[in-house]
């Protein structure tokens, strides 16, 4: 496969950009070689600027589970751009979009807008600690909740990829409120509000997480989280960031049946782009400027063109649930059959092949994964036309516009790889 002039541009990117990227992961350091730059997407496809195909399960990192260029999104983004860009006061869509989150997650019964994943969750724990008057923080080894400063602490994807555990430039007394205990285990969640109870004013978590690839949850142990926060009068917030949307309309507190007190919402809630929620009991977001004490406000907050893309995008979902069905179908049939040493973990359309015979239920066991394995299958899947995410750990993404034959072909490209890496 001819990629140079991905490989001319990513040359000049690096004496520009910090490792050619704008987001650390695209630089291909967990697995090697030149990304491809991106010219164009169209459905489950993508193609580079070399011209070459691929079948696309990386989707922006989750949020287009309609494929790319999906029409009724373009279509909103084009009746938007007629109106303008920007007016820095209230309109009526972001009430409209405020309803429909609403609707889809009824937990988020009050929500502020915002510009990214990470913009919502470091509000998110603001919140938290405003309401409770605390200042700790649970959060869950190999989880990641953007580059919020207290939260880089163990943190998952680009973090695990690169072998960071604990970033430089965050003041020791942030991460010193940030207490990292192992995903799953309700033991340790046990004992450190045994520990520190009168003090965490949340547990932040990703339901089912995705960025150490991705790992559910045990039986029980959201419902440990939910009971445990409340006998101590500490938050419980799901990031769903990833998960909103993507796992059930209600996102994973839906499909496990959970209500937290706060939610974090992003990725597939602006439709491709740059939109962020957070959100929950009305009784603390109360507590938010201009009707609280806690501050927290954005220029571009409730932007028309991303808040246009979202009410498409939620809307459509909303309409077809088949969606659901579709996606989860394709990402079981993508999944169904792995040789042993390798682990597959599935919840809906997010999903990951580790390799290692597992199980996958925490950091520790993750982390076990032949990362070299995985940089083969990864550039042998590549060169092929299948573009997986350039890491271990990390989720991939099925949408509803992969086919059933765009499935077959990578199972069958996968299989190739097992049978030639078997014979060595
Ligand atoms: C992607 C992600 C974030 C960060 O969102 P950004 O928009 O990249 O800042 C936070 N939490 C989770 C669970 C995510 O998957």
């Amino acid at each position: 496969m001819n990629r140079s002039r991905s490989e001319e541009l990513f040359a000049c990117a690096q004496n520009l950009i910090p490792g050619g990227v704008n987001s650390p992961v695209r630089a291909f350091r967990g697995v090697g070689g030149t990304p491809p730059f991106i010219a164009r997407g169209q459905g489950s496809r993508m193609w580079d600027v070399d011209g070459n195909e691929y079948i696309d399960y990386v989707l922006s990192w989750g949020p287009l589970i309609l494929g790319h260029c999906f029409p009724p999104v373009m279509d909103a983004l084009r009746e938007a751009l007629a109106i303008g860009t920007s007016f820095g006061a209230p309109t009526e869509r972001e009430v409209e979009f405020a309803e429909l989150i609403h609707e889809c997650v009824p937990s988020v019964e009050m929500l502020r807008l915002v510009n990214s994943g990470t913009e919502a969750t470091m509000s998110a724990l603001r919140v938290a600690r405003g309401f409770t008057g605390r200042d700790l923080t649970i959060k869950f080894e190999g989880c990641y909740h953007g580059h919020v400063d207290s939260l880089l602490v163990k943190a998952g994807s680009g973090m695990a990829t690169l072998g960071i555990a604990d970033t430089v430039g965050v003041p020791e007394a942030f991460a010193a409120t940030t207490i990292a205990l192992p995903f799953n285990s309700i033991a340790a969640v046990e004992s450190a509000f045994q520990a520190h109870g009168d003090k965490i004013a949340a547990v932040i978590v990703e339901p089912v997480v995705g960025n150490m690839g991705c790992v559910p949850p045990v039986d029980g142990f959201l419902e440990a989280l939910r009971d445990i926060t409340a006998r101590h009068g500490a938050l419980l917030i799901f990031d769903e960031v990833m998960t909103g949307f993507r796992l059930a309309l209600g996102g994973a507190q839906q499909r496990f049946g959970i209500q937290p007190d706060l939610t974090t919402l992003g990725k597939i809630a602006g439709g491709g782009l740059p939109l962020a929620a957070y959100g929950g009991r009305a009784d603390i977001m109360s507590k938010i400027a201009p009707t609280g004490p806690i501050y927290q406000a954005g220029t571009l907050s409730g932007n028309p063109m991303a808040v246009s893309a979202g009410i498409a995008m939620l809307r459509y979902l909303k309409s077809h649930p088949e969606v659901y069905e579709i996606v989860e179908d394709r990402a079981a049939q993508l999944t169904a059959d792995v040789p042993d040493g390798i682990t597959v973990n599935r919840v809906g359309s997010m999903f990951t092949f580790f390799f290692t015979p597992g199980p996958v239920t925490d950091w520790e066991s993750a982390k076990r994964a032949d990362t070299g394995r995985f940089r083969q299958f990864f550039h042998w899947m590549l060169d092929r036309g299948i573009y997986l995410a350039p890491s271990q750990f990390e989720a991939g993404f099925v949408s509803a516009a992969h086919s059933e034959q765009d499935i077959a072909r990578t199972v069958e490209t996968a299989r190739q790889f097992f049978a030639a890496t078997k014979a060595e």
